[in-house]
């Protein structure tokens, strides 16, 4: 089966571009996902996301791996106690129950693809405790948005 690219764009035919309400109660800022592949007796998803300038993904951990590559302009990643700039076709791991966010550098919206475990466990977002813990390390303070 194929599912052809819009011409130039993340874009795919029969997949639609899932926008969230910005309804002052989500955990993330003009973000957009796709998901590409998934089905009955697949272990696994895969996803596309793309966080818009200004935005970022939700703060978050949770057991199951991310493994991610950028296709999309460039940004900032947080894994752990460590803030790394991304840019096209780097690949990124996000080990189990470790703190991660994404956010796009300059003008262009990050986009990255990412599979995921099909069955997963629930995000954790940070408690009180936790975001003191991050903010230990004035990098990560001054990069986290929650
Ligand atoms: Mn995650």
């Amino acid at each position: 089966m194929i599912f052809r690219a819009h011409l130039g764009e993340c874009r795919w035919e029969g997949t639609p571009v899932l926008e969230y309400k910005q309804d002052g109660t989500t955990t993330f800022r003009h973000v957009t996902r796709q998901t590409l592949f998934e089905g009955e007796g697949m272990e696994f998803q895969w996803r596309y996301f793309e966080v818009a300038p200004g935005g970022y993904s939700t703060l978050e951990r949770h057991e199951h791996e991310h493994a991610v590559m950028v296709v999309r302009g460039e940004g900032r990643v947080l894994v752990g106690d460590a803030v790394h700039d991304i840019r096209l076709y780097d690949l990124i791991l996000v080990p189990p129950m470790t703190w991660h966010q994404f956010q796009p550098a300059g003008d262009e919206p990050l986009g990255f693809l990412c599979i995921v475990n099909a069955r997963r466990d629930r995000p954790q977002l940070p408690t009180a405790a936790d975001l003191e813990a991050l903010r230990r390390n004035p990098e990560v303070a001054a990069f986290i948005r929650v």
